[in-house]
């Protein structure tokens, strides 16, 4: 129904500046919260040292990333030397030491994907997730974060597509669609590829930070405070880049063969990466590297039933931008 492409867009798409800013706004969570995890995170590293003086706590994901709307629950790492025990004893006994203070709803879920132990602090109200050693994770949470100050069109772009992915049902793994970190990293893309380029491409130059996690050398420039004018010959405005990035992805991704990469910032090939047929549940429908693990495809979760789903939500996406007299509202509307 929406598969029918313009080359350009035919109006004035900048009247809907406001209303998409103002939707940013009501999704940026206030600074208060932001304390109350800091708070909560202090009081976790505290019971956690009186067991393992030497382990440490990291925020990551959502809430640490800068593209976590309100009210969302927190991800925590435990950095812990795990030499002579396994990780399902060390969940059982944190869930031991969590349970006996004040905290609540504390369940190890130790054969999980990633396991975790969960729990709810009756003091902030907030529910968290601690997993183990999964440092990858903190220090993807790391670059995000970095690319999230270089212009602030990022966090506007994510945090609309975000909310659009949440309201469309399209941001559910667990059903073959996308996480938040896929389309977080499609919209650094996205912003890497606009000419001129909105953000740079960190990886590619000087490293001024770097950690090896797992064999895997990260490495990439972070003093991000040198490069808040990078985008600045560039002028599109973010009802501007929504109207682009949903026609990006609805009739211009070449899903047959292209991969998108944040870590060089460009488009690779499938052939390059070996990513031309399934292996296992991996299916490369939709192409999207990993910036550190680079052997991963965030994309893999995608099968042939959902790339279908997804391809028409973008179309829609499109679409609504194109043509609808309340884009601002459409967009948004529960499946
Ligand atoms: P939300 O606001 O939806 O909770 P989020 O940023 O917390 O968004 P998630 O998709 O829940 O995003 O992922 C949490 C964090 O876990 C990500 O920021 C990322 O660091 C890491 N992560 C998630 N999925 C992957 C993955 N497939 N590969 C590597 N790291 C991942
Ligand atoms: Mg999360």
């Amino acid at each position: 129904r929406f598969r029918k492409r313009d080359l350009e867009c035919r109006r004035d798409i900048e009247q809907f500046i406001p209303a998409f800013l103002s939707i940013y706004d009501s999704l940026i969570p206030p600074e208060e919260e932001k304390a109350k995890q800091e708070q909560l995170l202090k009081s976790l590293e505290r019971l956690v040292n009186s067991e393992w003086p030497e382990a440490r706590l990291y925020l990551y994901g959502s809430c640490a990333n800068s593209f976590g709307v309100s009210k969302s629950d927190i991800d925590v790492c435990l950095a812990i030397d795990e030499q002579d025990v396994n990780k399902a004893d060390i969940l059982l006994k944190l869930a031991e030491i969590l349970e006996s203070d004040k905290l609540q709803n504390v369940q190890a879920l130790t054969r999980a994907r990633v396991p975790i132990v969960k729990l709810m602090d009756p003091v902030t109200g907030i529910s968290c997730d601690i997993c183990i050693n999964n440092i990858l994770a903190v220090v993807n949470t790391k670059l995000l974060k970095d690319y999230a100050q270089i212009d602030a069109r990022l966090r506007q772009l994510a945090f609309i597509v975000k909310h659009w992915a949440k309201s469309r049902g399209v941001n559910e793994t667990y059903h073959g669609t996308l996480s938040s970190y896929a389309y977080v990293l499609m919209c650094i893309h996205f912003l890497q590829q606009r000419k001129p380029a909105i953000l740079p491409c960190l990886q590619e130059m000087e490293a001024t930070y770097m950690v090896t996690v797992d064999d895997i050398t990260c490495a990439y420039f972070d003093e991000v405070g040198s490069l808040s004018e990078f985008g600045a010959q560039n002028k599109e405005s973010i009802a501007r880049l929504l109207w682009e990035f949903f026609d990006y992805w609805a009739f211009r991704h070449d899903y047959a063969n292209a991969v998108i990469s944040v870590r060089t910032g460009s488009i690779l090939s499938k052939r390059a990466k070996d990513w031309t047929r399934r292996i296992g549940n991996d299916r490369h429908l939709i192409c999207i590297e990993d910036p550190f693990e680079i052997s991963h495809d965030l994309g893999r979760v995608v099968d042939k039933y959902s790339i279908k789903i997804l391809r028409e939500e973008f179309e829609r996406a499109a679409y609504i931008l194109q043509y609808d007299p309340n884009p601002c509202v459409t967009l948004f509307e529960p499946y």
